[in-house]
């Protein structure tokens, strides 16, 4: 019987080795690595000569919220925007009472579970979901370990001047009750406080052009958030994951916590490894995210740190809106967040490997290997047999712009537009099913699976 896809002639890349190979799919799973000069014979052939076969991306920071006010974000384009771009399965968030609107009191994390994981329906690639803690009251702790059963393993908070910030002291509790259960706290750290004083002030002098935002939320704010955090992780001793780090400042605190404990974990997203704040002065509002987008000498500190693993994970943060509810006049009326599921892959090898001559192994280790170990996907992240067959299919070589009219996602802009990247996505796979062929989305139906994840082990 012939199998059913065989990807031949391609240089296989994993989180620790390359080398050229078939590689064989069955029944969705990958079923061997071949290699043989005659590659044997199957349904669906790729010939993947000159090109990289990589597992494909395990993106553990996605935002897709179909808010009708400013965001935009449905499962079917976002999960479209993914298979593009090579993202075979993501973390989103489900938040106590469904969406991030927040729309029903009544409802809690278990609920918004559930109104996540009916989505599948419309899903492109795989995804999970991280619970999103934002109210204050007795009731969030009962809901961890119920959310734990439906295949939710960790837990977001956030420090921040959103509304869904929480405070320190509920932080404390929620990691204490989260290092009882074995589960993973993410946190997003900037200090509200000093935050909110300088935007007042940035207002107050009228400074309204996107450049001075930045200012709004500096380096400082993020570390001193980070250092509270991580000090109260060390009391907890909870696994620990700081999203979006964007600054030097912000890693050095990580690192040094690090040298003392084992449950801290953290991540960049490619923005900060690709731009710097100058890109206001081009884009405007569109790449007002937060953090903020740094200074070069920050873009240089990200990769520092992952070279030397404070940092071991790279997301896109990835967020859907209009470029009408964007581009307003003053920045601090614009929303935060921008879109990248579909482009962050190119971006990344652009800079890392062809620009600072990291190995394509080193991209792999961080996009997929590592978010996939962290967050207990075991069938994830790996081109071993036996495993999931998400595989993507790279060309190196091939040089291109990068051009919003081609998102797939509802979001009708890019931060990356215009730009020259060299690697692209030519196919992926997700679980042995092509879903995106060079840019286009190939699969009939929408093959993407709701993935329960266990808590998982960080001293593997
Ligand atoms: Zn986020």
């Amino acid at each position: 019987m012939p199998t059913d896809v065989i990807i031949k002639n391609g240089t296989i890349v994993t989180a620790n080795s390359t080398f050229e190979s078939h590689l064989t799919v069955d029944d969705g799973k990958v079923t061997g690595i071949v290699t043989d000069e005659t590659p044997p014979s199957g349904d669906q052939v790729i010939d993947a000569s000159g090109k990289l076969v990589l597992p494909g991306l395990v993106d553990p920071h996605v935002h897709i919220d179909n808010e009708p006010k400013n965001r935009g974000g449905t499962y079917e384009a976002e999960t479209q925007a993914a298979a593009a771009g090579g993202v075979t399965t993501f973390i989103d968030f489900a938040f106590q009472g469904g969406d991030r609107s927040m729309s029903d009191p009544d409802a809690d994390l278990i609920d918004g579970i559930a109104h996540k994981r009916a989505k599948q329906d419309d899903a492109y690639v795989d995804y999970s979901l991280h619970g999103v803690l934002h109210r204050e009251t007795p009731a969030s702790f009962e809901q961890l370990a119920p959310a734990i059963d439906e295949g939710v393993s960790s837990f977001k908070m956030f420090l921040s001047t959103y509304e869904i910030g929480v405070s320190n002291g509920f932080v404390r509790s929620v990691l204490e009750k989260i290092a009882e259960l074995d589960a993973v706290a993410l946190l997003h750290t900037e200090d509200s406080s000093v935050c909110d004083a300088l935007t007042e002030e940035l207002k107050r002098e009228n400074k309204r052009e996107a450049t001075y935002y930045p200012d709004s939320r500096p380096p400082y704010a993020e570390a001193m958030a980070a250092d509270d955090v991580l000090r109260m992780v060390r009391e907890t001793g909870a696994k620990y994951y700081g999203v979006h780090t964007t600054c030097r400042e912000s890693a050095d605190v990580i690192e040094a916590y690090q040298r003392e404990l084992d449950n801290v974990r953290a991540e960049t997203c490619t923005h900060y490894t690709a731009l710097d704040r100058s890109v206001h002065e081009r884009l405007g509002n569109l790449p007002k995210i937060a953090p903020p987008i740094r200074s070069p000498d920050d873009v240089e500190a990200m990769f520092e740190h992952l070279a030397k693993g404070t940092l071991s994970v790279v997301s896109t943060d990835h967020s859907v809106y209009h470029e009408k509810y964007k581009q307003v006049d003053a920045w601090w009326d614009s929303p935060f967040g921008a879109n990248s599921l579909q482009y962050t892959l190119p971006v990344f090898y652009h800079e890392a490997v062809e620009k600072r001559g990291y190995s394509p192994s080193f991209l792999v280790e961080l996009m997929s290997t590592n978010p996939a170990q962290t967050f207990g996907f075991p069938n994830k992240g790996t081109l071993d047999p036996g495993t999931d067959a998400d595989i993507v299919v790279f060309d190196p070589n091939e040089t291109w712009t990068i051009d919003e009219e081609d998102n797939h996602s509802n979001s009708t802009y890019s931060i990356y537009d215009g730009r020259e990247v060299q690697g692209a996505v030519k196919q992926t796979f997700v679980r042995g099913e092509l879903v995106a062929d060079d840019g286009e989305i190939v699969a009939n139906s929408s093959p993407g699976q709701f993935v329960e994840r266990e808590t998982p082990n960080w001293t593997a």
